[in-house]
């Protein structure tokens, strides 16, 4: 730990916090546990920030890195190419929605958000339409670190300080369902909140490339939800108004909603589609953007017309990276994850349904293998803790204390748990967080 500290600067940390707060180093991984060098063991609740989904170190995945190592460990591409980007480009066109079907990778899920902006902005550009220079983003929405990433996210704690650095969106109410009044369903909340977006189009269509969004679930916005017909709505209404839709699934992507890909939910498909994350199952830094061949065709012509997407990362479709992801496509396929998983998330739901009468919760909410708690002050009416008590710091002390690696986003508490895991640990994972949250809201 100390030799950590005098050398390391940790991602998305105040440092000053491990004067009291112990770092955890971890010595190793096996499915969905994580253990220190005292031999303690966290169940890891989260997949290691929703990367993980079959679990630490494993045994197939493993298998497949290292056949890989001992073939090819990179190569640019550029001008070259190798066999695991191409089978992983051919199964990810299958398994998308229909009509995405060209892949152009990156390496995490920032880089993939930038590459759908450029792509959407060039390809108006590409056919004349200089105007349009701007995105539609929902309030509350996250798209990753980057400038251009951080200008059509619109969580204040991670953006504000950098406003004066950022492009300007155009910002639309959310669809969010926990806003809605007594008696309303989450899909009339997402036709009443619908009027704002069609709004914004009608306003703004001539001067937009398009809607950003994150399908279903705001995740780093805590994990607020919304009803799929908000999306088909905006399918429709983005086609209506000549503007592109992206899908960001980078963390609602493989399965984390339910189906394999949250827009299934809506029978849409957008015309930017991001992934990364759960991609490689956890494994290695990776990220793609599917779009459709209209898109693709808009670059597509002779060299001095300058129409080419000039844009790389140096390691683009790393091959140690599509084996680990094609690795983690067999396990879905040959274990048949989304039909297993329905009888999971039936326990995630059942093992917290006592959460609901819980004085100081607001709502237990889930979509699919994510589940959430919202921790309030005031359960009538729905008054938040003020951020700076950080109650839900008191729910990850005690979860770690008790082996459990849960990490709340403010007030929320949430699973969203590597697929390996079994109805048993789901049932101690939501003990561990009822003792935390009475914790948590115990003065
Ligand atoms: N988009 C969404 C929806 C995300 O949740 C995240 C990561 N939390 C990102 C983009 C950014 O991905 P990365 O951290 O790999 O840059």
């Amino acid at each position: 730990m100390q030799r950590d500290l005098s050398v390391l600067w940790h991602p998305c940390t105040q440092m000053k916090d491990h004067e009291t707060l112990p770092l955890v180093p971890i010595r190793r991984g096996e499915g969905v546990w994580l253990e220190d060098f005292d031999g303690n063991r966290y169940l890891d609740a989260i997949s290691s920030w929703w990367v993980n989904l079959f679990g630490h170190a494993n045994p197939r995945i493993n298998a497949a890195l290292k056949a890989q190592l001992d073939e090819l460990e990179h190569v640019i591409l550029a001008g070259f190419s190798h066999q695991p980007v191409v089978e992983l480009s051919e199964r990810l066109v299958k398994l998308t929605p229909p009509g995405l079907q060209h892949c152009f990778y990156a390496d995490n899920g920032s880089s993939a958000v930038e590459v759908a902006l450029k792509m959407s902005f060039h390809y108006w550009r590409n056919l004349g339409q200089t105007r349009k220079t701007r995105f539609i983003t929902l309030s509350n929405s996250y798209h990753g670190e980057t400038l251009a990433t951080l200008a059509v996210g619109d969580v204040a704690l991670y953006k504000s300080t950098y406003e004066p650095l950022l492009m300007k969106a155009i910002t639309v109410p959310s669809p969010d369902c926990y806003q809605r009044e007594p008696g309303e369903s989450c899909r009339e909340v997402a036709e009443r909140m619908f009027v704002h977006m069609e709004q914004a189009l009608a306003q703004h269509a001539d001067e937009v490339c398009a809607v950003i969004v994150e399908p279903l679930i705001q995740c780093a916005g805590s994990m607020r939800m919304y009803d799929p017909h908000y999306l088909t709505l905006l399918r429709e209404a983005c086609d209506r108004h000549g503007v592109h839709l992206i899908a960001d699934e980078i963390a609602v992507g493989f399965g984390r909603t339910g189906t394999l890909f949250a827009c299934e939910q809506a029978g849409i498909s957008p015309d930017f589609m991001c992934l990364s994350k759960g991609l490689t199952g956890g494994y290695l830094p990776l990220s793609v953007v599917l779009t459709h061949h209209r898109i693709y065709q808009a670059f597509y012509d002779d060299y001095q017309k300058l129409t080419a997407f000039l844009h790389s990362h140096s390691y683009t479709g790393n091959p140690l990276a599509c084996r680990a992801a094609l690795a983690t496509l067999d396990i879905f396929e040959q274990d048949h994850v989304i039909e297993a998983n329905r009888a999971l998330a039936q326990v995630m739901s059942e093992a917290t349904a006592p959460l609901k009468d819980h004085p100081h919760v607001a709502e237990v909410r889930q979509h699919g293998m994510t589940l959430a708690v919202e921790m309030v002050k005031d359960k009538a009416n729905r008054t938040p803790y003020p951020w700076q008590a950080r109650r839900g710091l008191k729910v990850y002390q005690h979860a770690l204390s008790r082996g459990a690696l849960l990490r709340p986003l403010g007030n929320v508490c949430y699973l969203m748990p590597p697929y390996v895991i079994t109805p048993e640990q789901i049932h101690f994972l939501a003990e561990v967080m009822r003792e935390g949250i009475d914790l948590a809201v115990a003065d």
